[in-house]
């Protein structure tokens, strides 16, 4: 490792936007950077084949985050699984490519005093990221980092579930990026040849030889250095305890992720003093807002078994079949391991009432594939979910102790408020609804409600959501971008009332867009990166 304070540059974090940052800043020879990653590389096959996803949730390559009991989810504790591993959540995501609507950032810009961040002025930003093999301009990009790709294979029962949409009464989508949202179609995904495209994979690998770059991974960032209100370096432990000091020159970029950027932040004593203090740890720069404001969509998911031996989720299983499966993929990079399993899509209009649609939905030829999903019998399950795309629910990251190995308090606080509970059973309904129709309907055997309990009653669907909610992965808000007492960081994403400090990923989204997460804190980091390099 170069010496001390030899880095311009130190980012806290090589997940979706820490990769971004640490591509673009080494672009420049003359500027020299350090990642530090908590995981390990992205080397593992799993992590690359599409299929790979279903493997992932839960293993070692995540965090395994919890949260704390839900209090208006039956105190459950939910799993929240967040990558632990270069490329973060990008390297065991869904893959699903969706960038969320142009009103979302439209209103970081009006509403929360975004200046700068309005889609006309950050849909450069999306193109720019975008190697799209069907799709071009005025939309879309061809020459970015980040491969996006048609399925290569849509599954039988994909294609019935988009005719079922139609039967159902949602136009075809083809876009879900373009005009509008509105529609049933099948998801773009970000894979390229075949292969997941992360951030560590589309802009990472081509940096990682740079000499201006040294990534350390294995490493955790335990606390952010202040000399008085400037950020001058990090402390970080390897895997053996031992504490090491980088220092940072210009700047220190925080991109922990929407758990972990508030919970480092707060070790640094950044944050709410209440907060701070409850948990043992000395406040440096009270900043109320560091944590607060954490919102994700709350997924509701409906298994279905099948009549016939069909699905996709026998690869779940070592058996011939993946063996069959494997050597297709290796040959040809088709087959089902090609597939990301989340293949169909659609977003549509329920409780809110609005100009734009306000429920999302994921088709999955496949059962109990994520952690936490019940399965079916091998090859006879498919999974429907759906969740409102604009939560009101707002809940916290809080630092348990000043123990930096300590989890956090993660309380997402999921269905806090009426509005929540009925546009999620307005999602669960219109699943049912689709699922239904012809195209579909001839390949269900049964509904499993797990649980067993009909729905039937508004008493039965309050139940249902409040019993089996949990998390879609796309947590934000908690180190919000703003100009407000509860702000964290201003529109440049700088830290307010510190120099030398910026939060540059997911936890900087004031409001989730509407959508999926990983194309928007690309968005986020790319933008950081030219407000870097641009002053
Ligand atoms: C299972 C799953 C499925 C998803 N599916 C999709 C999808 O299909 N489509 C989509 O658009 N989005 C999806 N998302 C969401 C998307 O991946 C995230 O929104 C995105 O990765 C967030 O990027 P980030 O940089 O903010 O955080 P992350 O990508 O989580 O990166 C944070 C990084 O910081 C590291 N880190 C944390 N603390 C420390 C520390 N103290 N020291 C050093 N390193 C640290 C972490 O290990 C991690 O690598 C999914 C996420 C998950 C987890």
């Amino acid at each position: 490792m170069a010496p001390n304070n030899a880095y311009d540059y130190v980012i806290t974090g090589g997940g979706t936007a820490g990769c971004v940052l640490a591509a673009r800043l080494t672009e420049d020879p003359t500027v020299r950077v350090l990642l530090l990653e908590a995981g390990r590389g992205d080397r593992h096959p799993f992590i690359h084949v599409p299929a790979g996803f279903a493997k992932l949730t839960g293993s070692k390559y995540d965090w395994g985050y919890t949260s704390v009991p839900q209090k208006h989810c039956d105190d459950r504790i939910i799993p929240l699984a967040q990558g632990k591993v270069l490329g973060g959540g990008g390297s065991i995501n869904a893959q699903v490519f969706t960038r969320g609507a142009r009103e979302d950032y439209d209103e970081w810009a009006t509403k929360y005093g975004c200046e700068g961040w309005s889609y006309a002025e950050i849909e450069k930003y999306f193109i720019g990221a975008e190697c799209n093999e069907r799709l071009a301009a005025p939309r879309h990009g061809t020459d970015g980092p980040i491969g996006v790709s048609d399925l290569v294979n849509p599954h039988p029962l994909t294609r019935a579930w988009v005719q079922a949409g139609q039967q159902y009464g949602l136009p075809y989508n083809s876009d879900f990026n373009g005009e509008t949202q509105y529609g049933v179609g099948y998801y773009q995904t970000t894979t390229k040849n075949g292969r997941r495209c992360s951030a560590a994979v589309g802009y990472l690998g081509p940096a990682r030889k740079r000499p201006n770059l040294t990534i350390r991974t294995y490493v955790t960032v335990t606390r952010i250095v202040l000399d008085d209100t400037r950020a001058t370096g990090v402390e970080f432990l390897d895997t053996q305890g031992r504490t090491h000091h980088a220092g940072a020159k210009r700047e220190v970029i925080v991109t922990s992720g929407a758990y972990g950027s508030p919970k480092l932040l707060q070790l640094s004593g950044i944050g709410n003093g209440d907060d701070l203090t409850a948990a043992g740890v000395a406040v440096r720069h009270e900043l109320p807002g560091v944590g607060r404001n954490l919102h994700d969509h709350c997924d509701l998911d409906i298994i279905y078994e099948l009549r016939e031996y069909q699905s996709l989720d026998r690869l779940n299983q070592i058996r011939p079949g993946s063996a069959k499966a494997g050597l297709e993929y290796l040959a040809f990079r088709k087959g089902p391991l090609a597939s990301t399993v989340v293949e169909g899509g659609a977003f549509s209009f329920g409780h809110a009432k609005e100009a734009i649609p306000d429920l999302q939905f994921h088709f999955l030829p496949a059962a109990g594939v994520e952690q936490g999903i019940a399965a079916m019998r091998p090859g006879y399950g498919a999974t429907l979910n759906s969740y409102f795309v604009r939560p009101q629910s707002r809940g916290s990251v809080r630092v348990r102790s000043a123990d930096p190995t300590a989890m956090p308090l993660v309380d997402p606080n999921f269905l806090a408020t009426e509005f929540d509970v009925e546009a999620s059973i307005e999602g669960v309904k219109q699943s049912r609804d689709i699922m239904s129709q012809p195209a579909m309907a001839k390949h269900i055997k049964a509904e499993h409600l797990y649980g067993g309990n009909p729905l039937r009653t508004k008493d039965d669907y309050v139940k249902f959501v409040r019993s089996h909610g949990r998390t879609s992965y796309h947590p934000v808000g908690t180190c919000a971008m703003g100009v407000g007492n509860d702000a964290v960081v201003g529109p440049d994403l700088k830290v307010h009332g510190l120099d030398g400090l910026r939060v540059a990923d997911s936890s900087v989204m004031p409001r989730l867009i509407s959508s999926n997460t990983q194309m928007p804190t690309i968005m986020i980091a790319e933008k950081a990166a030219d407000m870097i390099a641009h002053g």
